[in-house]
């Protein structure tokens, strides 16, 4: 272990198991560790960094910025700020913008809405949020509370009430829990990505959807994870054809400077007033600097891209040996392996290439702009490590 590691140890919150790896710098989806040790990055910070590791035009935007004003707080006007919202509003057809710094953030501001929107249209009893269960949605007590895992609950009781959780893909139960209790809205994520890559069925989003508009609940899409391209659609619902009345938004937006967004459509609109919400760092000029760079390159090129790397990779793992199944959306891949994940991301880590977990799976984030060759190197030595032992 080395000093680094052990410093870590000694003095930051156990809260990760990390690996024995300390990265000291990287480009694109290339990193390199202490010793130079070169690895294919698949997992982009969970998603974050969308365009890779110290980004040309992304540092440039963010430097720029950097040289111009830091942060000034929310009691004045900055340019970067004013000018993401236009454009996520612009591409979305959502209507106005929150800015915090993570997703759990971006979730308790919709969260707020929702509660405050009911309030007022329906009576304050109307007050509790359905998810679904398996779903993941943040880590802050109300944000655990809206998440449908018991094994992230146990230990901080009592949490947030008001959040029932039915299980996904299944519109009779949630038919069932809109006429049981007062709802004031649905949060749901389009891929569960913490939950193991699952997609939901495209007739169950509608159908939610469908009996959101129906009853008059919030519709409020989860795309921390599955948002700013990483399905082949700017934001996964965009797939399915609904349009949400919240969506929120982080991971990959800040490209790896912390930043949520809450984005507010025509019903919620005007639902907050000045003191109803806030955040000191919240729209900061050079995280939101950085985000509209990022979001001006994710066009329809891109997006297009992105399918293709995921047509890539079902083609090339589908039925590869060791491959139980592939899951997912995009460039947001599950695979359920033979042989135990921790295995098989710890093989590869040795072997270059650094992978994820969700739940028993291996999980892929790449970049969105990974080169088609450096995706082929990774899954290359990814298929050989599952096939190890799994002939057997
Ligand atoms: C990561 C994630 C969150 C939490 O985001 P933080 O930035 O860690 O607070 C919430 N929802 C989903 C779907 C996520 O993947």
């Amino acid at each position: 272990m080395s000093h680094l590691q052990q410093t870590d140890n000694t003095y930051v919150a156990h809260t990760y198991a990390r690996f024995p790896v300390s990265i000291l710098s990287g480009k694109g989806s290339e990193v390199f560790d202490e010793n130079g040790k070169r690895y294919i990055d698949m997992g982009s910070g969970i998603g974050v960094t969308a365009f890779g590791i110290a980004d040309d035009a992304w540092v440039a935007a963010v430097t720029e910025q950097l040289n111009k004003v830091q942060h000034m707080s929310n009691l004045y006007y900055t340019s970067p700020c004013a000018r993401l919202a236009e454009l996520l509003c612009t591409r979305t057809g959502m209507k106005k913008v929150f800015f915090s710094n993570s997703g759990a953030e971006a979730n308790e501001c919709a969260i707020k809405a929702a509660r405050k929107y009911a309030a007022e249209k329906k009576g304050p009893e109307y007050n509790v949020i359905v998810t679904l269960q398996n779903s993941f949605h943040g880590r802050t007590l109300t944000t655990l509370s809206a998440t449908g895992q018991d094994k992230f609950h146990e230990l901080f009781q009592p949490l947030t009430p008001g959040f029932i959780h039915v299980p996904a893909n299944d519109l009779d139960a949630m038919k069932e829990a809109l006429s049981n209790h007062k709802v004031a809205g649905i949060l749901m994520e389009c891929v569960q990505g913490e939950g193991g890559v699952i997609a939901l069925n495209a007739d169950y989003i509608q159908g939610v959807a469908a009996l959101a508009k129906e009853q008059d609940v919030l519709l409020m899409i989860d795309e921390v994870q599955t948002g700013n391209g990483r399905t082949g659609a700017l934001y996964a619902y965009m797939n399915f054809g609904i349009t949400p009345d919240v969506v929120s938004t982080a991971k990959g937006l800040g490209g790896g400077l912390p930043l949520g967004a809450t984005l507010l459509g025509e019903k919620v609109e005007t639902i907050f007033a000045p003191g109803d919400h806030g955040s000191t760092f919240g729209g900061n000029p050079v995280a939101c600097a950085g985000a509209v760079n990022l979001i001006e390159r994710m066009d329809e090129a891109l997006l297009h891209e992105v399918k293709e790397k995921s047509n890539y990779i079902f083609g090339a793992l589908k039925d590869a040996p060791g491959v139980k199944s592939v899951s997912g959306m995009g460039l947001m891949i599950g695979i359920e392996t033979v042989r135990p994940a921790a295995d098989v991301i710890r093989e590869c880590m040795e072997a270059g290439v650094l992978c994820l977990s969700a739940k028993t799976k291996v999980r892929l984030l790449p970049a969105l702009n990974i080169p088609m060759e450096t995706l082929k190197e990774a899954i290359e030595i990814l298929k050989r490590v599952c096939a190890k032992e799994a002939c057997i």
